[in-house]
């Protein structure tokens, strides 16, 4: 059993803040170089000292996820600048709340786009460099709208149904290649989009925390360990999972 990461490269999207934060922090502690793409940079200054703290390397790179091209262009730098890619996080992620009756057809491509095509379009990028690498590990964020519905939320419901698919099928695929890829899926957690959630959803809050048998809202940090077992030898014969990191949210009638 082996949790270090030592030597190895990873690539996370959405990186910058909240979830992607915290399991690229898991990633670095574990002793990876981490890069963390997003489009907003303010946020990135913080998140790679967050990460260097570590001692490690972390590093920004800037990446909206809607642009094809620039998924493979950047993976393809990433591992052209360390020399090797071993794990992809795809953890970027957006929501349209609305009545399924109000919802463009922009608005449903901008969801599944930036949470279930980039997912496609990294992994396909990533691919050629972990066969090179003997092997690799992805980890997508999936949700509990993965297992639920949702009235306020279909395009969203549809990519995280979508992720944990496409996770099982790329799992299928690339087991030949000693690429293992599982999902994480998330109960609530304190981000800055559930802090929008809350303020635009009455009672949310209040249902959240009856709801979970934990009580309490999830903290990025409850992500660094699930990233650091799913990106390590320890996780080796495990693949095309779906593993909740809910607080019982979940398994809870
Ligand atoms: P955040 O808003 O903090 O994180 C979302 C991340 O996605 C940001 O870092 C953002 O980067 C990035 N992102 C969004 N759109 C794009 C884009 N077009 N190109 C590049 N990056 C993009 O929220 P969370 O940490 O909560 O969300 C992270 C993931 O976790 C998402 O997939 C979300 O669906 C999932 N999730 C969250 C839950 C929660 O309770 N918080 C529950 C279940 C799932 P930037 O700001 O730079 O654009």
């Amino acid at each position: 059993m082996n949790f270090d990461l030592t030597g190895k490269v990873a690539f996370v999207t959405g990186g910058n803040g909240g979830i992607g934060l915290g399991m690229a922090k898991g990633l670095a502690q574990a002793g990876a170089s981490v890069v963390i793409a997003g489009r907003d940079k303010s946020k990135a200054e913080q998140a790679v000292a967050e990460l260097r703290a570590f001692g490690g390397t972390g590093e920004f790179t800037e990446l909206d996820v809607l642009d094809e091209q620039a998924c493979k262009a950047v993976i393809d730098a990433t591992a052209a600048r360390f020399g090797r890619l071993d794990i992809l996080v795809n953890n970027a992620g957006t929501t349209v709340r609305k009545a399924p009756e109000q919802l463009s057809a922009g608005e449903w491509h901008q969801v599944m786009d930036t949470n279930l095509t980039s997912a496609l379009l990294c992994a396909q990028a990533a691919f050629p460099h972990m066969v090179k690498a003997g092997g690799g590990k992805i980890i997508c964020t999936g949700s509990m709208m993965s297992i639920f519905a949702s009235s306020w939320a279909v395009a969203y419901a549809a990519s995280k149904g979508g992720i944990v698919q496409l996770a099982r099928s790329l799992a299928v695929a690339w087991a030949k290649d000693n690429i293992q890829v599982n999902t994480i899926l998330p109960g609530w957690i304190d981000t800055d989009l559930t802090r929008s959630a809350r303020a635009q959803v009455p009672g949310l809050n209040e249902r959240v925390l009856a709801r979970t048998p934990a009580a309490r809202w999830g903290d990025p940090n409850d992500f660094a360990g699930v990233a650091v077992f799913l990106a390590s030898s320890a996780s080796d014969f495990i693949t095309g999972t779906a593993i909740p990191v809910d607080g019982g949210y979940s398994v809870q009638v």
